[in-house]
């Protein structure tokens, strides 16, 4: 075992959460920790939509998660501008809604201090050409498109450059219980099977959905909610504006353009605890997802499908609700201390992407108040790096048309190395990631692996879903590590991440194309054959 460290806070989860935590933490000049199991974004935070709300979804049903939504849109645009592009949202009214709903929505925006334009179906259809011409009405409200990637690694950055100590691919095991209060946690790095202890006067919890199980640790029980939902990503941006259908929120009514792709969402269901580790997209979800985004969008009928995907919203379980819809979507910050007896736990869950920041001010304001530390948070006012210059990450997309390391990385762009050619040249085209944007996300952003790099990069996710990429990026990282064997094992293990959501759609071409990536692989590459060899120990 090796040795044991000490901090003033340690916090459980890399999610958006926990980076915002760590970062808040950091401004103010605590000595943090953060474990994170799998890479950053392993959880609901790289498994979402990317909708900025402007809180109007949820102004009908859920006016206190629609007030938080109003005032951290605001602030999300003013420190996190490179994360963003400001499209607007619409509110369409479809021919089978009840357009007289369309009244109740706009007030219950009005309560909750929402900005609507009631649009005529004509204008609406100006704006957004991809729209059903059939459209009976719309409103147009400050919704937006964010990338959770950028965002949460945009934390993670300021908080290191702030003396945090990130730590991912490492699992906290346990919680160190002593004398009615929790003075650390056991972690177990999952690359090299090490057991360590880590010890603070205060631990953070910001495990997302695993919540419950983290405080069990300390014999505490949380109701935990797991609402499953599963959206589809389609090859090519359809719309320019976030639509939803303008209907209390239900199953497949959102639609957000992402850079050059759009994102059909979501379902909701109620999983079991048990199942969130093997989250399966099935044949009806994806049924549903297209039938209902058609009826938003009838071009989605031709567009092709990229792939799908599911995530398990952290909710707080509060009644017998079969589908979680009526659960708010409102933060919840329990201090274990009052709640349960327990000391120095923090609890810190539910709320929405876009609440992060508010969800890490609440944990950190408690955690400090513990500490007996005065200091204010600074986070509402201070711009992420790579949102300094306030530029927007529309400003690039539509200058480019494409997705660019300047999308992604904002101003911090500039670091990235593009003296010689070489490191200019792309080795995912489809994305535009370019060599010298690998080694940046190696040295600078600490990707271990190229699931990681695909987190910080986009690499592998572009039309071609790292069919033409993967191969040159595994080769790639080999040489900037030395460690070829580690290259190919990742290689491996990120087809088969990919394989996951085509999987579910697997038809037509997209089965084709996957056939092909089949071949070159293990045919040409036999790639399959070289992991199997080194399993039975051959070089
Ligand atoms: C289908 C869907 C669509 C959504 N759409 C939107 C949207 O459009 N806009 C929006 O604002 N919000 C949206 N959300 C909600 C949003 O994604 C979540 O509220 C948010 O990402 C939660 O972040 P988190 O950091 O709290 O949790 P997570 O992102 O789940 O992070 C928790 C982290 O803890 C880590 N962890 C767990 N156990 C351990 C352990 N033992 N040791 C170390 N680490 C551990 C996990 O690996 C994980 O990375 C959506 C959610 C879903 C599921």
């Amino acid at each position: 075992m090796a040795k044991d460290e000490t901090y003033d806070i340690i916090v459980i989860g890399g999610g958006v959460t926990g980076a915002g935590v760590a970062r808040d933490c950091a401004l103010r000049g605590l000595r943090v920790l953060l474990l994170e199991q799998g890479d950053y974004n392993h959880g609901a935070s790289g498994r979402n939509h990317g909708l900025m709300h402007s809180g109007a979804r949820y102004a009908v049903t859920d006016p206190e998660s629609a007030r938080e939504c109003v005032e951290e849109n605001a602030i999300l645009r003013r420190i996190a501008s490179h994360c963003i592009e400001p499209t607007d949202g619409l509110f369409v009214t479809l021919s089978e809604d009840d357009l007289s709903y369309q009244q109740t929505f706009v007030k219950a925006c009005h309560a909750s201090g929402i900005k609507t334009e009631v649009l005529s179906p004509s204008l609406a259809l100006l704006l957004e050409p991809s729209l059903n011409p059939q459209v009976q009405g719309a409103v147009r409200v400050p919704d937006a498109s964010i990338d959770p990637f950028s965002l949460t690694l945009a934390n993670i950055v300021d908080a290191r450059l702030h003396g945090a100590v990130t730590l991912t691919h490492h699992t906290v095991t346990d919680l160190l219980v002593n004398n009615g209060r929790v003075e650390g946690v056991r972690a177990i790095n999952c690359r090299t099977g090490e057991s360590q202890e880590y010890h603070a006067p205060v631990t953070i919890n910001a495990a997302g959905i695993w919540g419950a199980s983290i405080v069990r640790h300390a014999g505490i029980d949380i109701q935990m909610f797991p609402a499953k939902g599963t959206m589809l990503i389609y090859s090519k941006r359809v719309n320019q504006m976030v639509l939803n259908r303008c209907r209390k929120p239900s199953n497949a009514d959102i639609l957000v353009p992402d850079g050059a792709v759009s994102v059909m969402g979501t379902t909701s269901d109620h999983i079991a605890l048990d199942t969130i580790d093997a989250l399966r997209v099935t044949d009806a979800e994806v049924r549903l997802l297209i039938s209902e985004g058609e009826r938003m969008v009838p071009s989605l009928s031709s567009t092709r499908l990229l792939r799908a995907f599911a995530g398990v919203r952290p909710l707080i379980a509060s009644d017998n609700d079969p589908e979680g819809r009526s659960i708010s979507r409102g933060i919840v910050c329990l201090d274990h201390a009052s709640r349960d007896g327990m000391e120095g736990l923090i609890t810190i869950t539910g709320g929405k992407l876009i609440t992060y920041r508010k969800m890490a001010e609440l944990a950190t304001d408690l955690a400090c108040s513990k500490l007996g530390v005065e200091v204010g948070c600074t986070t509402a006012t201070t711009p992420l790096p790579g949102s300094e210059n306030g530029k927007s990450a529309r400003t690039n997309y539509i200058a480019s048309r494409k997705n660019t390391a300047a999308n992604r990385h904002g101003s911090r762009s500039r670091q990235i190395p593009a003296e010689d050619t070489s490191d200019r040249t792309f080795v995912c085209e489809c994305e535009h990631v370019s060599v010298g944007e690998v080694k940046y996300a190696i040295d600078q952003l600490h990707a271990i692996d190229l699931v990681d790099l695909l987190r910080r990069t986009r690499m592998g996710m572009g039309m071609c879903q790292g069919k033409n990429c993967s191969c040159r990026i595994a080769n790639l990282m080999a040489r900037l590590t030395g460690d070829t064997a580690q290259a190919q094992q990742d290689l491996n293990t990120l087809l088969d991440e990919r394989w996951k959501g085509l999987k579910p759609i697997a038809w037509g071409q997209i089965l084709r194309d996957t056939q092909l990536t089949v071949a070159i692989y293990q045919g040409l590459c036999g790639l399959d054959k070289a992991i199997a060899g080194r399993k039975e120990g051959q070089p």
